[in-house]
C-alpha cells in the first residue's frame, strides 16, 4: 500500500520543530500571565457566522481563505482562521460582558486557512494572542503591544523585529479618510487589481493592505490617515505613543497599517522583520471598538493582537534542547526490583529518568547514549546489597558509589 502523506499546507511537529513551536507558546502564556491575562481555549470550530461577522464578508479571509463545511446535520461551520472572533463571541455566549471588566484574555491554538503554503505560510498554523475586552482607554492599548514585545524579548527575538503603528482614528476620523480614499482611488480604478476593485466597492481602507505589485504602487501616493484625525482621535494616538515611551517599546510609524473592518479603531500595529523573506509579519493586532456588538454584545471596546507560533519559532535563535534523561541500568535479575523503584523515585523527585524494557549491560549503555542520557545509575547484586548505586556520568566518563536514599538528591 501507498503511504499515506498530511495534507497539503499541514505540518507534523516532532522533535525540534515541536519544541520550538511549545517554547514560544509556554513563553507567551507566561508573560501574559505577568501582565494579568487568563487563558481561554474556545472551540476550533465555530457557526460561519462567527467569523463571516467577526472578518467582515470583504476580507480576504472570508472571501477566499475559510475552511467551511456543512456537518452531518446541517449546520454551516468554520475550522476557525482565527482566534478573536471567537473570544468575543465566548464573552457573549458566557454572559461575561458586564461583569470584571475588562477582560484580559490570553489564547493559544491551531488556526487553519486555504492558502498556499509556503514558507511560513500553512494551511493549519498556530497563533498566540491577547485581547483586553472592555477598555477603551489608550492605555490597554499600549499595554498590549508592551506585552507583545516583551513575549519576543523573552524568546531572544526582539532585536530582529520591528514595531510599526499607525491610528485609524474614530469613526468620523475614518469616515474622513475613507472618503478622500476613494476620492483617490477612483481615479486610478483602471490600475487597480481586480481584489481591489471590489475592495473600492465595499471596504478602501482594505485597499492599503494590498500584496498586488500594482495597487503598492498607487498606495505609495495615496492621502495619509494623519490629515484626517478629530482632535479626540489625535489624542488618543498621542497618549498611546505616550505610553510606549514610558514602558520602553521603540516604534516605527507606518501610515499604510489597517485593518480594514469598520468596528477597528485608533490603533493599528504590526511587529514585522526581514528575515523571513516574504512571510514578513510576525504578530499584528489593533484596537476593535465594534466587534463584540457584532457578536450581539453591548459596546466592549478591545484591543489585542495575535502572532504566528511558526513564525516566531523560525526567529528563535537556537532550539530548545530535550530534556536529558538519567538512564536506570540493572544488572541481572535480582537487581529489577530495586531498579524499578529507584526509576519511580526519580521521577518523583522531578528527575527525567528512563530504564530500557530489555537488554543486558552493554545494550542499555548503548541505548543510553542514544537517548542522549547525561546519566546511567548501575545497580547490580554487589549494589543492592550495599544500599548503593554505581552513578556514572556521562558526559565527563567519571563514575561513584552513591547510597540509593541520597541518588535523587543528586540529581534533581
Ligand atoms: P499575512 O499578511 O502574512 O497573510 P494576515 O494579515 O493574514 O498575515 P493576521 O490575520 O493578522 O495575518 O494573523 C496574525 C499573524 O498570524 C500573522 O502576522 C502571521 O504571523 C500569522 N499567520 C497568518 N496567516 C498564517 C499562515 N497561513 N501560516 C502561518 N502563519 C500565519
Ligand atoms: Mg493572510
Amino acid at each position: 500500500m501507498t503511504a499515506l502523506q498530511p495534507v497539503r499546507g499541514t505540518r507534523d511537529l516532532i522533535g525540534e520543530d515541536f519544541r520550538r513551536m511549545h517554547h514560544v507558546a509556554e513563553t507567551a502564556r507566561r508573560i501574559s500571565a505577568l501582565y494579568g491575562f487568563e487563558e481561554w481555549a474556545t472551540p476550533i470550530f465555530e457557526d460561519t457566522g462567527v467569523f463571516a461577522r467577526g472578518l467582515g464578508d470583504s476580507s480576504d479571509v472570508v472571501m477566499k481563505e475559510m475552511y467551511s463545511f456543512q456537518d452531518r446535520g446541517g449546520d454551516n461551520v468554520t475550522l476557525r482562521p482565527e482566534g478573536t472572533a471567537g473570544v468575543c463571541r465566548a464573552l457573549v455566549s458566557n454572559g461575561l460582558t458586564q461583569t470584571n471588566l475588562p477582560r484580559k484574555v490570553f489564547y493559544a491554538g491551531p488556526m487553519f486557512r486555504y492558502e498556499r503554503p509556503q514558507k511560513g505560510r500553512y494551511r493549519q498554523f498556530h497563533q498566540i494572542g491577547i485581547e483586553v475586552l472592555g477598555s477603551a482607554e489608550p492605555l490597554s492599548d499600549a499595554e498590549v503591544i508592551a506585552c507583545g514585545w516583551h513575549i519576543q524579548q523573552a524568546l531572544g527575538i526582539a532585536e530582529g523585529t520591528v514595531l510599526e503603528i499607525n491610528t485609524l482614528g474614530d469613526a468620523e476620523s475614518r469616515d474622513a479618510y475613507r472618503a478622500a480614499l476613494v476620492a483617490y482611488f477612483s481615479a486610478h480604478q483602471d490600475r487597480l487589481s481586480h481584489d481591489s476593485k471590489i475592495r473600492l466597492e465595499k471596504n478602501p481602507l482594505r485597499i492599503l493592505d494590498s500584496k498586488d505589485e500594482g495597487d503598492r504602487v498607487l498606495v505609495a501616493d495615496a492621502p495619509v490617515i494623519g490629515d484626517h484625525l478629530t482632535p479626540a482621535a489625535a489624542e488618543f494616538d498621542r497618549a498611546v505613543k505616550a505610553y510606549l515611551t514610558r514602558f520602553g517599546v521603540p516604534f516605527r510609524e507606518n501610515p499604510r497599517i489597517v485593518r480594514g473592518l469598520d468596528y477597528y479603531s485608533h490603533t493599528a500595529f504590526e511587529f514585522v522583520t526581514d528575515r523571513l523573506g516574504a512571510q514578513g509579519t510576525v504578530m499584528a493586532g489593533g484596537r476593535y471598538n465594534g466587534l463584540v456588538e457584532e457578536m450581539g454584545g453591548p459596546a466592549t471596546p478591545s484591543v489585542g493582537w495575535a502572532a504566528g507560533i511558526e513564525r516566531l519559532s523560525m526567529l528563535l535563535p537556537e532550539a530548545p534542547a530535550a530534556a536529558r534523561a538519567v538512564a536506570v541500568i540493572p544488572v541481572g535479575d535480582a537487581a529489577e526490583g530495586p531498579a524499578l523503584d529507584l526509576l519511580q523515585a526519580l521521577r518523583r523527585a522531578g528527575v527525567v529518568a528512563e530504564i530500557a524494557y530489555r537488554g543486558n549491560l552493554k545494550r542499555r549503555m548503548e541505548r543510553a547514549n542514544r537517548i542522549g542520557a547525561r546519566a546511567a545509575l548501575i545497580l547490580g547484586d554487589d549494589e543492592i546489597a550495599a544500599g548503593v548505586a554505581q552513578l556514572r556520568d556521562l558526559d565527563a566518563g567519571t563514575q561513584e558509589t552513591v547510597p540509593l536514599a541520597e541518588v535523587p538528591g543528586r540529581l534533581s
